[in-house]
């Protein structure tokens, strides 16, 4: 993970300096949703019962909302919602 990456991010978007760009902006905020891979992944730890395993992975992965900077459009910082 980038050491620039902006830590006490809420779930929704906030206003901060982009430790990238260094304007004041307001965040966009985005919520990662599963893919196919992970999706493939997680079927096939099921198959082989590793199941809890699979559904750990599931769900740290779709909850995670995504803070990008609206001037440089870089990743500033991540919210694990809970
Ligand atoms: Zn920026």
């Amino acid at each position: 993970m980038d050491k620039r990456m902006l830590k006490n991010l809420g779930p929704e978007p906030e206003l901060v300096l982009c430790p990238y760009c260094e304007q004041k902006i307001i965040t966009k905020t985005s919520i990662k949703l599963l893919n196919s891979t992970k999706l493939f992944v997680c079927l096939m730890c099921l198959v082989i019962t590793l199941a809890p395993l699979a559904l750990v992975v599931y769900k740290e992965s779709d909850r995670i909302v995504k803070h990008k900077c609206t001037s440089c459009k870089k990743t500033i910082g991540t919210y694990l919602l809970t």
